[in-house]
């Protein structure tokens, strides 16, 4: 039993500061938990403060004397708030971080949201006379008034801000409709607007309701008859793309909410575009708010609160949306359930997945994990049984059926003669759509791939000073470092050998798009990747050209796999298929066939018949062979075969140290000590551990904002020795006089 606790101070009035540590009296110890809410004195006055308890030990940190003592605990129910204190705890604890780094990621930061004043477009005609309108707009060509007005069916305000970024709407296209009195422009203190979201007007009920196919209900009936027993537990929907996951959703959400209870939506940031949103915003009205990342903290604080209140009973977000402190919180749904986006990048390294389910298991709540292509970790658990296991097959349109696919060696292509990007059987398709009036997409497959200038004398490429990679060349001239963001305008002699021959090397999607421009002078192009969507609202403008067939060929990266519904596209080119085949990441065989099964089908969502051309230099590698051949479950056999063999997850456990510091030779003995410290715990454990240790090795980017990296991999089918490893290296590295100067940071998959 614990003597001590640390306690945090009314986090919800002030700035999260550092833990304070209590005693606790005799009485209490029995009682006190992790996340517990305490009244504590606290300050020169001994004030009585509420608090809340976030560490218990059995030692004190601090002469014991000093040590206040815990007053009394608060009993009852437990707050939204104490629950994310737990949570804040577990993260804390499964990821490494310091609690105040977890704090900070649960509980958004209280910050005065600015009473804003919007400006608001209003429809000032009848549905009919809005009819009209938009037929003449469309009989004209304008665009833009078209999609303006269009979205007034489905409500009677947009915000003035809505229109221009994310419609796409110029004040030239505003004026004549004002003046004409069709639009009146309105301007009104918006305190707490959903989240950008900024519609108002007709909720709910009456649209966006389709009839659920057969397969679609016999999943939301099988959920939510587990749901009435009172049975919670996490799910794996298995649809492929265009089978109408999307409602399936929304069924179970009824559901849930007609039990009074609320839903969390999980939907990676580049898929929530304002199509998205109103889909949702249609069917559940105001009782549902979004959140992304463009909001400020408090704006966010500000949704939160809401929620808390009971006022929201969805919210929809990135992975931040899983902090939303709902009161009986009844089920979480993560969309694309694989997608890399989910894994936080900075501390605490959190995966949005795994923190769902103990956030579910707190709340007495279901998760839904949905995919058409599901991770190979969520796909095992559903094999075991540890997960519900649901497939849909069929698409959910009349008519829709899965895009033919056609693979092309470029291997063949250039032996006999063809040395442009594009493959002749691909030159052929674009052509015969072309002539149609259809749409074709373009995905350039360059994850981790970029354009640099390289010296064709000494063969030196422009890097960046600060982190051991080569500078991203770009059209304007421009060289950027895309981690640290240093950019220069382009040297025109080398600075190694002062040569002038410095050409850019590598393929991007501007190369494609001039290509494009050649070979299909009269088609329209658009082009989508980090330079031309870095602007607020960029990705959301181009998609929303190309859904209003303003470009007839969409080029772009990933980004182009995700977000509208498109239904004039029938085909995709997917250029290099295997560019992401071979990067160093052992989910790169997973993440390439995710990738082109995604892009794959995005051809034919209507009766149109889609097709699909992927070009290749390995058309023999499984992962692509399988995303040809739409056929998850071969890839999946074939891919745990692999990870077996060379025990990584899930077939094993795999642990990433990395120690870094501004200094090179701290560096290596930070590294010398972690191999110390494993070797000690290994003797004592003995060989029956199964522990296997790759590494050290200097990071693929060893020098990254002036630090230099080292890593160190370690498999285990155990996982709790390798958490006792992990221990005992901070520990020890804590304990050198140098240890501010370096970072340990570990990753578990
Ligand atoms: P997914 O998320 O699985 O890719 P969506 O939910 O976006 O699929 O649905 C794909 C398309 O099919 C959408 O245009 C949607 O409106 C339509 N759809 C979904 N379910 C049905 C249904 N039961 N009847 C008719 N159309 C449907
Ligand atoms: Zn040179
Ligand atoms: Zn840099």
């Amino acid at each position: 039993m614990s003597r001590f606790a640390d306690v945090i101070i009314d986090i919800t009035h002030e700035k999260v500061d550092r833990p304070f540590q209590y005693r606790i009296p005799e009485a209490l110890k029995e009682q006190i938990f992790t996340g517990c809410q305490v009244d504590v004195p606290f300050g020169r006055g001994d004030r009585i403060r509420r608090g809340y308890v976030v560490g218990l030990s059995d030692t004190p940190s601090y002469d014991p004397a000093k040590l206040k003592e815990i007053g009394q605990i608060h009993g009852g129910s437990v707050s939204a708030e104490t629950k994310l204190i737990q949570v804040a705890w577990w993260m804390k604890e499964r990821y490494g971080s310091t609690m105040n780094q977890a704090l900070k990621t649960v509980l958004p930061v209280k910050q005065q949201v600015k009473q804003q004043e919007s400006r608001w477009l209003c429809c000032n005609v009848g549905h009919e006379a809005l009819l009209g309108q938009i037929e003449e707009a469309a009989r004209k060509k304008y665009r833009a008034r078209e999609r303006l007005l269009r979205a007034f069916l489905d409500v009677e305000r947009i915000s003035y801000e809505v229109a221009t970024r994310q419609l796409s709407v110029t004040s030239a296209t505003l004026k004549p409709l004002l003046e004409q009195k069709i639009l009146r422009l309105e301007a009104s203190v918006c305190y707490r607007d959903p989240a950008r979201l900024l519609l108002a007007g007709r909720t709910g009920e009456q649209g966006g309701r389709v009839r659920l196919n057969e397969e679609q209900q016999q999943v939301v009936s099988s959920i939510c008859g587990q749901y009435d027993e009172g049975i919670r537990r996490t799910y794996l929907l298995h649809g492929i793309t265009g089978s109408g996951k999307t409602e399936v959703y929304m069924g179970l959400i009824d559901h849930v909410l007609e039990k009074g209870e609320q839903v969390i939506v999980l939907i990676p940031e580049i898929a929530l575009t304002y199509q998205t949103v109103l889909r949702f915003y249609r069917r559940f009205g105001e009782q549902v708010s979004f959140i992304n990342s463009r909001l400020s903290a408090g704006e966010r604080y500000d949704q939160f609160q809401r929620a808390q209140k009971g006022e929201l009973q969805i919210m929809i977000g990135p992975r931040s949306a899983l902090f939303t402190p709902f009161r009986r919180l009844g089920m979480i749904i993560i969309d694309e359930e694989h997608e890399g986006a989910y894994k936080s990048e900075t501390m605490p390294r959190y995966h949005a997945r795994e923190v769902a389910e103990y956030i579910a298991s707190l709340s007495g709540a279901s998760l839904v994990l949905g995919s058409a292509t599901p991770s190979v970790e969520s796909y095992t658990k559903a094999l075991q049984g540890v997960y519900g296991y649901y497939k849909i097959a069929k698409r959910a349109k009349k008519d829709s059926v899965l895009p033919k696919v056609q693979v092309v060696d470029m291997r063949r292509e250039l032996k006999e003669g063809n040395r442009s990007i594009f493959s002749r059987p691909l030159q052929r398709r674009m052509e015969e759509k072309l002539e149609k009036g259809e749409q074709i997409m373009l995905f350039l497959n360059r994850r981790g791939y970029s354009r640099f200038l390289s010296c064709r004398s000494c063969g030196e490429a422009i890097r960046c000073p600060h982190c051991d990679v080569t500078l991203t060349f770009h059209q304007d001239g421009r060289l950027i470092c895309h981690y640290c963001g240093y950019q220069i305008m382009r040297p025109w002699a080398c600075p190694v050998c002062g040569s002038p021959y410095l050409a850019p090397f590598g393929t991007g999607t501007q190369k494609i798009e001039a290509q494009v421009r050649e070979a299909f002078p009269k088609a329209r192009v658009l082009r989508m990747d980090l330079d031309t969507t870095s602007k607020k609202g960029g990705h959301e403008k181009i998609l929303t050209a190309f859904a209003d067939h303003e470009a007839d060929i969409l080029i772009g990266t990933q980004m182009i796999v995700k977000g509208h519904d498109l239904p004039a596209v029938t085909l995709v080119g997917i250029l290099a298929a295997d560019l992401s085949l071979y990067a160093p990441d052992f989910r790169c065989g997973e993440r390439t066939f995710q990738l082109l099964t995604q892009a794959a089908g995005r051809a034919g969502r209507d009766e149109r018949a889609g097709d699909v051309v992927i070009q290749t230099y390995s058309p023999e590698h499984y992962c692509i062979a399988a995303a040809a051949a739409q056929d998850y479950e071969a890839f999946y056999q074939k891919e745990m075969e692999y990870r077996r063999l060379l025990r990584y997850p899930p077939a094993c456990v795999l642990m990433t140290l990395l120690v870094g510091s501004p200094k090179e030779e701290l560096t290596g003995m930070a590294m010398e000590l972690v191999q110390a410290s494993i070797e000690r715990t290994l003797k004592k454990a003995g060989e029956e551990a199964g522990i296997q240790m790759i590494g050290p090795v200097n990071a693929v980017i060893y020098k990254l904002n002036d630090i230099y990296r080292k890593i160190l991999y370690m498999k285990s089918e155990n996982y709790a020795i390798l958490i006792q490893i992990r221990d005992r290296i901070e520990e020890g590295l804590k304990g050198q006089d140098w240890s501010d100067q370096i970072i340990f940071q570990f990753d578990l998959s």
